[in-house]
């Protein structure tokens, strides 16, 4: 049974506002993407927010699952081949901020993007809370942490991709990494953008809905309301897709047979590919991106 019921006794946590929705939605798919670590039932208990349009769990992820290794245990949520992951300027932008600098990899998973930073000459610290992808950080990592209380360093570029979906007290995490900032240093934050072209098109299919351990996604004016009231403002943002994960551009569904022939087709033909990434570039731009990425600025 899936509704959709108005309902103003539920305040949404970044805007404030009470012009509310209750979702309850069950989703089934036959084959789950790679990438994902959800089951193929899965449902969403929470509420969106008619005004900002930033998206609330009614139930929030038990934290020590985490601690026992939720995700490195779950064999279908991999990200092995970050260099090339993620499209638009995102690495391009870590890149550059962590340039001779100190750099934080929050919420590192298996670390590969951490790695990629690493070899191109900056000296690099990793935080996950997941016993098992520390120990694998560790062969790579001097400083492997697994809770925020421990980092007691400053950093020019902390950057959290997929993270703040997962986090159950947003305001705090962002206000503590952002006292753990250089001057001009920045914190570099990528999740699902609630008023991409999937939410936006197919909200009821949308995936980052039953992906597990995802409590709180904010639109980018929730965030900027949120934050606002902690001090701490928004440098610049922009959206952008993670084309690896074998989403097709402009279409608001995962088929998981289509994505495997275009992904074939893509591979193979450089006309095609440079079309495809193309479409993904447009899409971004239009502010329809699968992601946003924000840059938090330390003044
Ligand atoms: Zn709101």
């Amino acid at each position: 049974m899936s509704s959709c019921t108005k309902n103003n006794s539920y305040q949404c946590p970044f805007c404030l506002s009470k012009n509310t929705i209750s979702i309850k939605f069950d989703s089934h798919i036959e084959e789950i993407p790679s990438g994902l670590s959800r089951s193929n039932k899965a449902s969403f208990n929470g509420f969106k927010c008619i005004t900002c349009k930033s998206i609330t769990s009614s139930k929030l992820f038990d934290k020590d699952l985490y601690k026992e290794g939720f995700y490195s245990k779950t064999q279908n949520y991999d990200r092995v081949n970050p260099s090339y992951d993620y499209t638009g300027p995102l690495l391009k932008k870590i890149i550059s901020a962590s340039k001779n600098g100190k750099v934080l990899d929050f919420g590192a998973g298996q670390g590969a993007t951490a790695i990629h930073i690493k070899n191109l000459g900056a000296d690099v610290d990793v935080l996950e809370p997941d016993e098992g992808y520390r120990k694998h950080l560790a062969l790579n990592f001097n400083n492997v942490m697994s809770d925020i209380e421990e980092i007691k360093e400053k950093y020019n570029c902390i950057f959290a991709i997929g993270v703040l979906e997962h986090l159950s007290d947003i305001p705090d995490v962002i206000s503590s990494l952002y006292e753990k900032l250089r001057k001009d240093g920045v914190l570099i934050m990528q999740y699902p953008n609630p008023t991409g072209f999937s939410a936006k098109y197919n909200f009821k299919n949308w995936d980052m809905l039953y992906e597990s351990g995802h409590n709180f996604i904010p639109s980018l004016i929730g965030l900027r309301h949120m934050l606002e009231r902690q001090g701490i403002s928004i440098d610049s943002s922009y959206t952008s897709s993670i084309i690896s994960r074998g989403r097709v551009p402009f279409f608001a569904a995962r088929v998981t047979r289509f994505e495997k022939v275009l992904k074939n087709i893509v591979d193979r033909n450089r006309v095609i590919k440079f079309l495809y990434n193309l479409a993904w570039k447009f899409q971004g731009i239009l502010g329809l991106g699968e992601t946003l990425v924000v840059v938090i600025k330390k003044n």
